[in-house]
């Protein structure tokens, strides 16, 4: 990815407010869109659960923002019960689409295939993949993180096949032990991870736009220390960001 892309923040309000609850959240900070809006360095993307997308969308007309879907189906379409193909995503607004959260991967034992299919329905219907990554607690502390991470990169690397050059796909670095435990990484070891998956990546970056992410328990007082980290792209940023006030303060903290 080019060093002078816009840095990213992306909001993963996971299951945290009611529809009721996000409409009034996303009209009450009719304001605070439009600062965020403003952020030309920032893009700021919304993933609010899927029965908010709609509404969010409405609500993010007339701003920046840019709004994002939590998962999408592996299949195109048909008798998939439950399921939200990428398609209906692209056509209700998303441009983006977050792939393998450990909170999904965790409850439904997503394999390989499935992912791969994922991105590529992502890919397909013009959504921006934003897969995510992790090692447990347990990993880490046995020393196998690099091997963790490689491994659970398969998915992308096959999908990347596939994909024809010059998409874009971010990879969120998301520690399962820091996910919503206030427990968050060194910033060097952060660092060693981005230069693995650079090197991981090497062979497909001039073909790819490849994006790193940081994600686990990011709030307004740590947000600015991440920044720092040269390979960083941007942060996913679960409970943190169904606060606006906080949102913009993370946002603010990339360009200070
Ligand atoms: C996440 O689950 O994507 C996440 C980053 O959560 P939190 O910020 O709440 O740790």
């Amino acid at each position: 990815m080019k060093q002078n892309a816009a840095r990213i923040v992306v909001a993963n309000w996971k299951m945290y407010l009611s529809y009721n609850e996000a409409k009034d959240r996303i009209e009450k900070n009719a304001d605070t869109l439009q600062e965020l809006s403003d952020f030309v360095n920032c893009k700021t993307v919304i993933c609010p659960s899927a029965e908010s997308l709609a509404v969010i969308h409405s609500a993010l007309q007339k701003t920046n923002l840019l709004l994002g879907a939590q998962t999408c189906s592996s299949f195109t379409s048909g008798a998939y019960t439950g399921q939200i193909s990428a398609r209906s995503l692209a056509e209700i607004g998303c441009s983006y689409c977050i792939i393998a959260h450990s909170e999904e991967r965790a409850r439904t034992h997503e394999n390989d295939q499935l992912l791969q299919n994922k991105i590529e329905q992502a890919i397909a219907n013009n959504l921006i993949p934003i897969f995510c990554i992790g090692e447990t607690k347990e990993q880490f502390n046995a020393g196998s993180v690099h091997d963790i991470l490689e491994h659970q990169l398969r998915p992308v690397l096959a999908a990347l096949q596939k994909i024809e050059a010059g998409k874009t796909i971010y990879i969120a670095y998301e520690p399962v032990w820091a996910i919503g435990t206030g427990k968050i990484p060194q910033a060097d070891y952060i660092q060693t991870v981005f230069e693995r998956l650079d090197a991981f990546f090497v062979s497909l970056s001039a073909q790819y736009a490849i994006g790193f992410l940081y994600g686990g328990s990011v709030d307004e007082g740590n947000a600015g220390k991440f920044w720092k980290i040269a390979l960083l792209r941007g942060l996913l940023i679960g409970k943190a960001s169904t606060d606006f006030q906080t949102l913009k303060k993370i946002v603010l903290s990339s360009v200070e």
